[in-house]
C-alpha cells in the first residue's frame, strides 16, 4: 500500500472536522472564556477612545499659538479620568497621558520640551505640529466594527481586546466530548510496582492533558487490555462522545484489537502515513463516533497527535486558522541519507541553530522532553549544517 502524504491526511481530516463541526454555542463570561473558541465575530459597540487623549505627560496647545522662547500661561490641569472645559486661546493646559483633550487644543507637547517658568506659564523649546501626541478618537475602534472573527481562539490577548471593548459575555462553541484510552496488556499506571515485561502508561497522561489544554472536556477511560470483548465491551457503553481518540494497537500486530473491532462495529480507514515517527494511524467510526487511533509509541502519539490530532480537534470546535506557526531555521547538522517519509525530528534550540537529540527513536520519550520542538525534513531531503529546514516549536503545538 502507499504510504499516505502528510498533507493528504490532514487535508481528509479537516474535510471531516468541518463536516462534523460543533453546532452547540454557549454564552460565557468573558474572564472564564481563556482557550475557548468564538463562535460570533466580537463587534464593537462604542467609539474606542471615545475622545482625542493625550498620548503623552506634557501641555495641551493650540499648536499656532506655540512660538518658540515665549511662554504661555497655564490655565488648567488635566488628569485621566476628568472631562475639562475648552482650552481658553492664548493659554495651554498641563495634560496627562490618557486624558482627554480640550476642546480647541489639537496638539500636546512632551514635557521634556516645556520649561515651567517661575511665574507658573510654560516655556516651549520649539514649534509644535498640529497632531503631534494626540490619540485621535476611534483609533481602536469605531461602533459596528468586527474585532476579532468568529472561529479565533480566545487566549490573554483576545480577552483583554474584548474587555477593552467592554465585553462581559462572549458566544463560544462548546467543549468537544473526548474519550481517551490506551490499551496494552504491558501497560501499568504509575504508583503500580512494575512486573517482568510491564512498562508505565505515558500516552494517559500525555493526550488527557493536552486534550485539556486544547479546552475539551475529557472523558478518561483509562488502559484496556489487549482482548476484543475488553474493549468491546467498554466502548459499547459510551454515550454522548464527540470523539474517540486511542493511543496503541491501531498496528497489524496479532494483539492489536482496536482494528479489528472497527472493522467489525464501524467504518475504518487504516493509514499508513509517509511520515516518520508515526506511521501507523487509524481513522474511522466506531457506531457513528468518530474514532482515532494514534500508534502507541509515546514519540509516535506526541507527532501524530501534534500534526494531526490538534487541528482536527479545534476546527471541530470551531476554530479556523489550526496550522501550527512553523519557521525556517539554520540547523546544526548534515541528512546524507534522504528518507521517504516526511520526519519531524526532535530539536532543541540551542545557539540560534536546530540541534537534534542523539536518540531519535519513536520509544524514547527523552528525545521529546530534551527538545523544544519539531523540526521538518521533508520527504528525500538532503542538508547540510547551516541549511534552513521548518521549526515548530512546541508552543504552536501544545497548545
Ligand atoms: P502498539 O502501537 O500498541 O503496537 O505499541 C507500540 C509501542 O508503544 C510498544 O512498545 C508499546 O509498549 C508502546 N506503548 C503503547 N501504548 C503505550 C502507552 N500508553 N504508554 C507507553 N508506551 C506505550
Ligand atoms: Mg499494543
Amino acid at each position: 500500500m502507499a504510504l499516505l502524504p502528510l498533507d493528504r491526511a490532514l487535508r481528509q481530516l479537516l474535510d471531516q472536522a468541518d463536516q462534523r463541526q460543533l453546532r452547540e454555542t454557549e454564552t460565557v463570561a468573558t474572564h472564564a472564556a481563556a482557550g475557548r473558541i468564538l463562535a460570533q465575530p466580537l463587534i464593537a459597540r462604542h467609539t474606542l477612545p471615545p475622545w482625542p487623549n493625550s498620548a503623552m505627560d506634557g501641555y495641551a496647545v493650540r499648536s499656532a499659538e506655540v512660538i518658540p522662547g515665549q511662554p504661555l500661561p497655564v490655565s488648567q490641569k488635566i488628569f485621566a479620568g476628568q472631562m475639562p472645559p475648552p482650552l481658553q486661546a492664548g493659554t495651554c493646559a498641563r495634560i496627562f497621558t490618557g486624558a482627554p483633550l480640550p476642546e480647541g487644543a489639537d496638539a500636546v507637547e512632551m514635557q521634556e520640551n516645556v520649561e515651567p517658568q517661575e511665574d507658573g506659564r510654560a516655556r516651549f523649546g520649539q514649534a509644535v505640529s498640529a497632531g503631534r501626541f494626540i490619540r485621535p478618537a476611534g483609533g481602536e475602534a469605531q461602533p459596528g466594527e468586527q474585532k476579532l472573527a468568529a472561529g479565533v481562539r480566545l487566549g490573554p490577548i483576545e480577552l483583554a481586546m474584548a474587555a477593552s471593548l467592554g465585553v462581559t459575555e462572549v458566544e463560544v462553541y462548546r467543549p468537544l466530548r473526548v474519550a481517551v484510552l490506551s490499551t496494552g496488556d504491558e501497560l501499568v499506571e504509575p504508583g503500580q510496582p512494575l512486573q517482568p515485561g510491564q512498562i508505565y502508561n505515558s500516552n494517559r497522561v500525555l493526550l488527557q492533558q493536552w486534550l485539556q489544554r486544547l479546552g475539551c472536556e475529557v472523558l478518561d477511560l483509562g488502559c484496556l487490555p489487549d482482548n476484543l470483548e475488553a474493549i468491546r465491551a467498554r466502548l459499547s457503553t459510551l454515550d454522548g462522545v464527540d470523539l474517540l481518540l486511542s493511543s496503541g494497537g491501531v498496528s497489524v500486530g496479532e494483539a492489536d484489537y482496536l482494528g479489528q473491532l472497527l472493522r467489525e462495529e464501524g467504518e475504518v480507514g487504516f493509514w499508513k502515513l509517509a511520515l516518520k515517527p508515526g506511521k501507523p494511524m487509524t481513522f474511522g467510526t466506531y457506531r457513528g463516533t468518530p474514532f482515532m487511533g494514534l500508534p502507541g509509541n509515546p514519540v509516535s502519539t506526541l507527532v501524530t497527535f501534534a500534526l494531526l490530532s490538534r487541528p482536527y480537534i479545534l476546527r471541530r470546535m470551531g476554530m479556523q486558522a489550526v496550522a501550527p506557526k512553523g519557521f525556517p531555521v539554520p540547523v546544526d547538522f548534515a541528512v546524507t541519507q534522504p528518507g521517504t517519509r516526511r520526519e519531524f525530528m526532535r530539536v532543541g534550540w540551542r545557539h540560534g541553530r536546530a540541534q537534534q537529540y542523539d536518540n531519535q527513536c519513536s520509544g524514547i520519550l527523552s528525545s521529546a522532553a530534551w527538545a523544544d520542538g519539531l523540526l521538518e525534513i521533508p520527504e528525500n531531503t538532503t542538508c547540510q549544517p547551516g541549511d534552513l529546514l521548518t521549526f515548530y516549536p512546541f508552543s504552536e503545538l501544545l497548545g
